[in-house]
């Protein structure tokens, strides 16, 4: 399975990458959260990616290219990959088509997830997540059953900075941008599949199965 999932900020897409990687047993590669962790190491790509992902604003293409690139090398994408939050440009989705060309591999499915605005909001204004081990919660639709402390872990749970009112309208903004043109450059393509990430976490990952157990159309 090498799968792609597209989609505004806050709308499920590593809440639904974390199950379907455990399901599947395949390795999601979540590009925010290796940032992120970057950002946590002060490592030379942490240190040049922070200030863009504090403004909201998306991290330069060669920096996030280079990223995936090293990280699709290690041994555990060799049966299949997950990619939550990759591409997100048009030139990062030409890039990753070139890497997997070189790789005699190809996308099967791009999945893109669409909800309002306010779902969105809400969505973001209650995440919480583990600092430790990146588990993510909600407030009110995902709550940790250790209270304010991650279930897995034991950690205090935070809230992203970016999280935060004025930074959260800047991603919108982005995404519509300069992400949303992937979900025409993938249905040209014959990959793109829609789903709606408004409704119950449950119902969309089977959903998700069911779109995935469809063979694609060529
Ligand atoms: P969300 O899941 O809320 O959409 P992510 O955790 O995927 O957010 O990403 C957080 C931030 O990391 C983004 O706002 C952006 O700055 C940076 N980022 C993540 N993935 C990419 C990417 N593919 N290209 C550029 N920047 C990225
Ligand atoms: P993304 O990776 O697209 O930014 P997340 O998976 O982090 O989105 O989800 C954003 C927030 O919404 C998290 O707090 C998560 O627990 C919650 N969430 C995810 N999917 C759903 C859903 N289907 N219904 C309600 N809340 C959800
Ligand atoms: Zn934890």
């Amino acid at each position: 399975m090498r799968v792609a999932f597209v989609g505004p900020p806050g709308v499920g897409k590593g809440t639904q990458a974390q199950r379907l990687a455990e399901r599947r047993g395949v390795v999601k590669i979540s590009t925010g959260d290796v940032l992120r962790e970057a950002v946590r190491q002060g490592t030379p790509l942490g240190v040049r990616a922070k200030s863009f992902m504090d403004a909201g604003s998306l991290v330069p293409n060669e920096l996030v290219i280079g990223m995936l690139e090293e990280r699709l090398k290690a041994d555990d994408t060799r049966q299949g990959y997950l990619l939550d939050g990759f591409p997100r440009t048009i030139a990062q989705a030409e890039a990753l088509g070139t890497m997997l060309e070189a790789r005699g591999e190809a996308l099967d499915r791009v999945i893109a997830f669409e909800a309002d605005p306010e779902v969105i909001v809400d969505r973001l204004s209650g995440r919480r997540g583990c600092p430790r081990c990146g588990k993510v919660y909600h407030l009110r639709f995902d709550p940790s059953n250790a209270g304010t402390r991650c279930e897995a872990c034991g950690a205090e749970l935070v809230q992203r900075d970016d999280d935060r009112e004025a930074t959260v309208r800047r991603r919108l903004a982005v995404y519509q941008e300069e992400t949303a043109p992937l979900l025409t450059y993938y249905r040209k393509r014959g990959l793109l599949a829609r789903i709606d990430g408004s409704a119950p976490i449950d119902d969309v990952a089977a959903r998700l199965d069911e779109v995935l157990s469809v063979p694609r159309p060529v």
